[in-house]
Formats: C-alpha cells, sequence, structure tokens
C-alpha cells in the first residue's frame, strides 16, 4: 500500500472550481445589439455596413457558441452533482439524527438528486477504507467523515423515512466537538437541511490477500473498523475463512452499551450461553434495547458472518485498556497460518494512533504514515503490516 495522496482536509478551501467558461458578458450582447440598431438605422457606405454586419456575425456566433458550451458544462457539472464525485460537492438532505450518547449521534443522509450513487458506493466498499468530505459552507471549511456499512435494519427512526425508497442514504457516527467547527455545524442542523459532501476518498486499500485483520479503534474510529469488516468478509462471503478482530476502546461505557467481549475469557472460562451464542449463526441481529446502536451493528455483522468477527471492548471510566496482552490475543491465534497476508489498522484520534503505533506525519502536503513506533512497535510483531487512518 502507498500513502494516499490527500490534503490536508482542516484546512480552508475556495468552494469548488469554476473551471467552465463564464457565458459572455450581457453588456457584450447589448453592444452587438447596438450595432445592429446602428447599421439598420444608418445610411453611410455598403463597405462600412458590411464590415459592421461581419462584426455583428461574429460576435453572436461567438456568443451563442460561448453560451451552449457553458449551458452544456453546467448541465454536465449538474448532472454530476447528483452523483458523489470526489471534484465538486453534491447536495445531501438529513434524514434522521438519532443520539447514540451524550456525545455522539448517527446521521443519516440521502442524495437531494437521484443518481448513480450506489456504482459509486459499491467500488468504494469493494477497496476497503474510504470517506468523504462535508462542507461546511459558512466558514468555507471540510472535515472528513466515513460512512457505516449499509445494513438491512438502519433503524426503526431511519428505516421508518427510508422504507421502500431507493434513495441511496449514507449514515455517519459522529462525534460532537463542543469547540468543533463542522460537529457542531452538523449537530446544529435542522431535519431536511442540505448538506455538501464530496467523494469517496479512499484511506486504504485492503489487498485482496489479506485474510487477518486486527482493528485497533479509539471512540469513532469504530466506523472504519465496521467498513473494514464490511469489505473484507463479503469479499469472500465466507468461503476464505478471513477473520477479523477489533478492539474498541471508548471514554465511557454509553458509548458502547451493552457490548461484551468475545476474547478476553478462554472459552473454558465462558458461561455456557455465550458459547452456544458464540457456536450458532444467529439469524438476526440481537434486538436487546439496552445495547447500543453501534454494539448492535457489531452483532448483526457478526451474525451474518459467525466465527469471523470477534469484538473486545475498553472503556476508560472502567479502567479498561488495550495492552499488549490484547494485541497479542489475536496476533498469536494467526502466527502458525502462512500465506495469508495480515494487517494491523489502527484508526481514532491522532494521541490513540501515537500510542499505539506512532504520530502520522505531514511532508511537502502530504500525509504520510511516519515510522512505526508505540506498542506496536515494541511487540515486533512478524508479518504483520500496519496502517494508520
Ligand atoms: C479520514 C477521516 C475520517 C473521519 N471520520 C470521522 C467520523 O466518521 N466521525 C467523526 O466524528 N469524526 C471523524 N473524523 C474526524 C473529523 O474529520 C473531524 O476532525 C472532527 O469532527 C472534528 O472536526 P471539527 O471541525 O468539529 O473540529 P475542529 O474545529 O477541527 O477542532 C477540533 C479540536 O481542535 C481544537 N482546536 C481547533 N483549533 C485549535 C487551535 N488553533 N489551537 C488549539 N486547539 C484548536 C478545537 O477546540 C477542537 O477541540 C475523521 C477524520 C478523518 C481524517
Amino acid at each position: 500500500m502507498t500513502p494516499r495522496l490527500r490534503g490536508p482536509s482542516s484546512l480552508a478551501f475556495a468552494g469548488p472550481a469554476q473551471w467552465y467558461p463564464r457565458t459572455v458578458p450581457s453588456s457584450a450582447f447589448r453592444a452587438s445589439h447596438r450595432h445592429v440598431s446602428s447599421s439598420t438605422s444608418s445610411s453611410s457606405s455598403s463597405s462600412t455596413s458590411s464590415s459592421k454586419r461581419g462584426t455583428f456575425v461574429r460576435i453572436a456566433v461567438v456568443t451563442a457558441t460561448a453560451g451552449s458550451i457553458g449551458a452544456y458544462i453546467r448541465w454536465q457539472q449538474d448532472s454530476k452533482n447528483s452523483t458523489l464525485n470526489p471534484f465538486t460537492f453534491t447536495h445531501y438532505e438529513l434524514v434522521s439524527r438519532e443520539p447514540i450518547s451524550s456525545t455522539s449521534s448517527l446521521f443519516t443522509l440521502r442524495p437531494v438528486k437521484p443518481g448513480h450513487n450506489r456504482e459509486v458506493y459499491e467500488a468504494a466498499w469493494r477497496t476497503g477504507v474510504w470517506s468523504v468530505m462535508f462542507k461546511q459552507p459558512q466558514l468555507q471549511i471540510g472535515r472528513d467523515y466515513t460512512p457505516l456499512p449499509p445494513i438491512e435494519k438502519v433503524s426503526d427512526t431511519a428505516e421508518n423515512i427510508l422504507e421502500g425508497e431507493d434513495q441511496e442514504p449514507l449514515r455517519f457516527l459522529i462525534r460532537r466537538d463542543p469547540h468543533g467547527e463542522v460537529s457542531r455545524y452538523l449537530h446544529g442542523l435542522s431535519l431536511g437541511s442540505t448538506v455538501e459532501m464530496r467523494g469517496p476518498q479512499v484511506e486504504c486499500e485492503i489487498p485482496s490477500d489479506v485474510k487477518d485483520i486486527l482493528f485497533i479503534a479509539g471512540g469513532t474510529g469504530i466506523a472504519p473498523a465496521l467498513q473494514a469488516a464490511y469489505t473484507l468478509l463479503r469479499r469472500d462471503n465466507g468461503t476464505a475463512g478471513s477473520r477479523i478482530h477489533i478492539l474498541w476502546a471508548n471514554r465511557k461505557r454509553e458509548d458502547c452499551l451493552g457490548g461484551s467481549n468475545d476474547s478476553l475469557q478462554s472459552p473454558a472460562e465462558r458461561p455456557w450461553w455465550r458459547k452456544l451464542l458464540s457456536s450458532s449463526p444467529a439469524t438476526a441481529a440481537p434486538e436487546d434495547p439496552s445495547k447500543g446502536l453501534i454494539v448492535k451493528e457489531l452483532e448483526t455483522l457478526k451474525s451474518q458472518f459467525p466465527g469471523q468477527i470477534t469484538v473486545d471492548y475498553f472503556v476508560d471510566e472502567e479502567r479498561t485498556m488495550i495492552d499488549k496482552q490484547s494485541i497479542l490475543r489475536f496476533t498469536k491465534s494467526s502466527d502458525a497460518s502462512t500465506g495469508r497476508g495480515k494487517l494491523i489498522l489502527v484508526s481514532g484520534p491522532d494521541g490513540f494512533i501515537s500510542y499505539m503505533a506512532g504520530p502520522k506525519m505531514w511532508a511537502e502536503g502530504r500525509e504520510l504514515q511516519g515510522p512505526l513506533q508505540g506498542i506496536i512497535r515494541e511487540l515486533d510483531l512478524k508479518g504483520w503490516n500496519v496502517w494508520k487512518l
């Protein structure tokens, strides 16, 4: 994998480029119109009159051509704008916003105009981890957010709104930073508001030989973890025995309500009902209302791909932390299998990524991975590639 070239998302941008030629200014048209009137009313020599007519014809042709080119390009741009693309901003409507905890909400947005979004999303889902950039129009700044994988049953509210409609919605888990510009703006929008976004931006391609993924996620870093699971497990539809283990750290239990660990207890220590649950594929997503929405989505994936996705939860306020042992538990279990590509992905706040794998770096306008440091380096794992998101 090579580093993805991307501009710093936190910098201001000048909005979508106005690269198409402007239509000829109306003053030019008025000037040529004046020529028409003066040439028809004038009784001056015929050579002067025919030269004026020639000038008028040229201006009229240029005006008409420029006008139609402008109209054609604007039409093309408009039709592009109905489909998510990396170059111009596409308008989406905020359909629902459900609180997940005191700090984050699940946003559902759908394109204002119908387009070819399914194809765009599907290509991104097949590739790996991706994001889109949301625009804050007053400040003209943008921030990146990670779409959650589509599921059959999104949630009661969103499902009711989207039922039976081919609306190509996207869902996002967004944390409200009390001092953050764009997250505050998004949390303050009323339903039905228009949000502009562009993308997809591929953050990390998951190579086809990768069969084992350890995903270390902090907070909303769970969104790319869900994406990685969705891409990896759907890719071979369970036949190649791909596996993903997610270590998810949160500040508070409210962010992962009802989440219980899959690997922190040895199988012998597990109560009988947990053994039963992990060995028998469930057919429907668990409907426990005391579970957080993201926990439910993780359990839905587990029920779709039994035995292939496991999750351990860590909560700061419960003093549980991702340590070397929690990483080794999974990496050791996969060490014996050769010929399987192995990938560790780390996603979360900057400090979290630095602690796990060392900081990312900026050089010459590019975001680079930076050297591997942190506790993953200390573990000196052989055969594992590491990617910081
Ligand atoms: C690829 C990618 C995907 C992402 N996906 C998600 C996602 O799915 N969900 C999600 O919630 N987030 C996601 N993020 C993070 C998101 O892009 C934003 O960074 C986040 O929402 C905060 O943006 P903001 O505009 O609200 O805050 P900002 O305005 O950028 O501020 C962030 C913090 O920095 C502080 N700050 C700002 N300026 C200064 C300064 N000059 N000095 C000191 N402190 C300062 C602010 O007080 C605030 O606490 C993703 C980021 C990336 C790169």
